[in-house]
């Protein structure tokens, strides 16, 4: 009987993914050193590489472990592994980076939050980083925006000006120690320091400068502190004379404001918060996460006026946690309106000076601007802080490309192979200032993603700056350029989030405010038979007049007249609109729409809901996108199932602003009035998805655009989807808005690169 041998072998593993910078090689030379294997772990472009030599029992164990034992950062995509002929080796290390590697990039993490373990660090005075807040360990801290170069080491990042104290090179140097190899590690003598700045008075430092901030928030004044991804503007959210101060001189009369509490106790005091909302909140992400507000939220009213809802969101940063401890504060993005998160302190001191009061500033660079991820229960608002670079799964093989989404909340895509890396929220790419966050933004992750794109996908509207900046960078590199329009990409953006087939056909809708359609007109209210090839326009809402164009388009009792005038419906003298407009505004807008002068047509469902708006006096002027919409959802009853008149056709708005004058007129409630609207658009969706099944034979439904992100019409439209069987895709990864376009340009415009060649 043979004796079974367990022969002796060398194995090279090669692991792909999120695996530098989360503790992965110490946890390798831990769970290798206890097996009493031989060889070492090493980091590359592409991920970790391990020699491990022993019995091949112990071998098959060490793998196991390996990929059952991981840190809980780490995220790994891939794993390779060939054996080698063993040879003489004792001991198992840890080698320095090899920066050769394969072709799939390693994946840079996002930004993690500070973990359990130096939060404990951060409270307990008799530890040497009490309250410094730069605390971090190979499980937490800055990422994604302070890595200059792959590998992920400390000399590539912008803690490289900062050299480790002797207390500091050894906890690093110790495989043992919980910041081994933790590239930002830092503490009070040799980390980055905070300074407050406070008019003419000294600067202040260290743990003196956090107390001031917390000082002059207390006393109700405005600071703006410079966080990991780039500067918030903070006050006291409970503190109505600082809100309001902070409105009038950001100009910002309306759009809510997030606010971060100190823990989920406090969240659960100013809104009402599930279980699942509570894993939103406490979720390795940190995400605003838009709740529905307590109506005795000690809030100041004017953080979230006339809406039903509130961001909140928890501490990321152990400044932040220093911070919040002491009271809800407000934390909006400080930037100029649709522009770039401002990240440098110079820049801060400059164009904050007539915002903020004082300044908690610190002398570590950001070299990626990254602002909040906001999410819903339902669907992600904005992508950014916390999830960006991780890729997303495409259900096709794509070259490296680059999409570049279109013009409100810009992102941009690089895609490879079956991978898209969306980036951050970059901004409304309206100005100089936000192509210039996209440039660098975009020069970084092709860098990090190791995408070289050989293929420019944009929008197919001509004047967007995305557009023109896509055209020139394709005739300078020569790359073939192509144009998707955008509702069919954001159909194709929510598909390819489900890895809808390549051959399959889906009716989408795609309700937003404004799109360039391929007839020219401004669409926004779309029915298409979409797969990622090419669409069928087959639904649409009634082209109504836009007078004006974008710049009126705020101003929501001029379209309640365009829209009535469109409809033969009379300007009587007892409606909103027709009161609130002065007669000779009256006069001019009517020639105006007569003659069709400076008037675009509109098929947009945002319009639609903003000329409803503006009918009922819930928002007269909108001062934010999708203000109108916000509040007239916010008004709707709960209780009322009726709705308007509708066809399976085309959606014609006169018989349902008729129906809304009536019932006006007949004093019906404004509530109720909002919700059987509401019901209306979604009555539609459902007969013409019935009408489309019977001719098509298809039973899966998408629903993209910002439309969607209105939480009643959204739930509203589901039920009656699901009550016939239908198949819905919801945006469950990237948003609805056009912070997600870019993933459907990326998907949709391959494939017509690849005819037009
Ligand atoms: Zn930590
Ligand atoms: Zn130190
Ligand atoms: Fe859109």
């Amino acid at each position: 009987m043979l004796v079974p041998v367990d022969p002796f072998i060398r194995e090279r593993i090669h692991l792909t993914g999120s695996v530098q910078g989360v503790g992965f090689r110490p946890f390798v030379y831990r769970l290798a050193t206890s097996l009493a294997l031989a060889g070492f772990v090493g980091n590359n472009n592409d991920g970790v590489f391990i020699e491990v030599q022993g019995h091949a029992a112990v071998v098959d164990r060490f793998k196991a472990r390996l990929l059952a034992e991981a840190p809980p950062a780490a995220f790994i995509s891939g794993v390779y592994s060939h054996g080698m002929k063993p040879h003489l080796e004792t001991g198992f290390s840890i080698v320095s980076s090899n920066r050769d590697g394969g072709d799939m990039p390693a994946l840079v993490l996002p930004d993690l939050p500070v973990c359990d373990d130096c939060l404990r660090d951060l409270r307990d005075s008799s530890n040497r980083r009490y309250r410094y807040p730069f605390i971090n360990c190979t499980n937490c801290g800055p990422r994604f925006t302070i890595v200059e170069h792959m590998p992920y080491d400390r000399p590539h990042t912008t803690m490289s000006p900062f050299t480790m104290c002797p207390d500091c090179r050894a906890e690093y140097g110790n495989p043992l120690d919980r910041r081994f190899h933790a590239q930002p590690i830092a503490c009070p003598d040799c980390g980055p320091q905070v300074t407050f700045v406070h008019g003419d008075a000294a600067p202040q430092h260290a743990d003196g400068a956090v107390r001031a901030a917390i000082a002059a928030l207390a006393d109700g004044k405005i600071v703006a502190v410079k966080g990991v991804g780039g500067f918030h503007l903070t006050c006291d959210a409970t503190h109505a004379g600082a809100v309001t101060r902070l409105r009038e001189r950001k100009h910002r009369p309306h759009k809510p404001l997030a606010v971060m509490v100190r823990d989920v106790a406090q969240a659960k005091t100013l809104a009402y918060v599930s279980e699942e909302e509570v894993a939103l909140l406490t979720g390795r992400e940190r995400p605003i996460v838009l709740l529905y507000k307590r109506d005795n939220a000690a809030l100041a009213n004017t953080v979230s006026p006339d809406i039903g809802t509130v961001g909140l969101m928890l501490p990321s940063t152990p400044l932040h946690h220093l911070l919040a401890e002491q009271m809800p504060l407000v934390m909006t993005s400080a930037n100029h309106s649709g522009e770039p998160i401002i990240t440098d302190n110079e820049d801060a001191l400059t164009s904050l000076s007539l915002i903020a009061d004082a300044f908690l500033l610190h002398d570590r660079i950001i070299y990626t601007p990254c602002d909040d991820s906001v999410v819903t229960v339902a669907f992600p608002v904005r992508r950014s802080r916390g999830v960006v670079p991780q890729p997303l799964p495409l259900p096709v093989t794509l070259p490296p490309l680059l999409a570049v989404g279109g013009e409100l909340k810009n992102t941009f895509c690089l895609a490879k192979g079956n991978q898209a890396f969306m980036s951050q929220h970059i901004g409304d790419m309206q100005n100089l200032e936000t192509l210039s966050t996209f440039e660098h933004s975009l020069e970084n992750l092709q860098h990090l993603c190791h995408v070289k794109p050989q293929f420019i996908i944009h929008d197919m509207h001509p004047g967007y700056l995305s557009t023109r900046w896509a055209q020139r960078h394709a005739a300078r590199h020569n790359l073939p350029c192509v144009a998707v329009q955008h509702h069919h990409a954001h159909i194709a953006a929510v598909m390819a989030e489900h890895c809808i087939a390549s051959d399959e056909t889906v009716i989408g809708f795609a309700f937003d405010g404004t799109g360039y359609g391929t007839d020219g007109t401004v669409w926004g209210g779309e029915v298409l038979l979409a797969n990622y090839r090419s669409f069928e326009r087959v639904a649409h809402v009634a082209y109504m007049p836009l007078p004006g164009g974008d710049t009126a388009i705020r101003r929501t009792y001029r379209l309640a007249l365009a829209y009535l005038w469109a409809c033969d419906l009379p300007w009587d003298e007892d409606l909103l609109p027709v009161m609130v407009t002065m007669p000779n505004e009256r006069r001019i807008l009517l020639r105006q729409l007569a003659a069709s002068l400076n008037t675009v047509q509109t098929s947009s469902m945002g319009r639609l809901f903003d000329a409803v708006a503006g009918l009922l006096g819930v928002c007269c002027t909108a001062t934010f996108e999708a203000q109108a919409a916000m509040q007239l959802e916010a008004m709707c009853t709960d209780d009322v199932s009726a709705h308007y008149p509708v066809s399976d056709s085309t959606f014609d708005p006169a018989p349902v602003l008729a129906s809304i004058l009536e019932e006006l007129r007949a004093g019906v409630p404004v509530s109720i009035i909002a919700a059987k609207f509401h019901n209306t658009v979604a009555t539609w969706v459902l007969q013409v998805a019935m009408r489309l099944r019977q001719l098509h034979n298809l039973d899966t439904v998408a629903l993209s655009g910002g439309v969607f992100q209105n939480r009643y019409l959204l739930e509203r439209v589901q039920a009656n989807l699901e009550q016939y069987q239908f198949t819905m895709l919801t945006h469950r990864q990237v948003p609805p808005n056009d912070g997600g376009l870019s993933l459907g340009q990326a998907i949709v415009g391959y494939d017509a690169a690849k005819r037009s060649n």
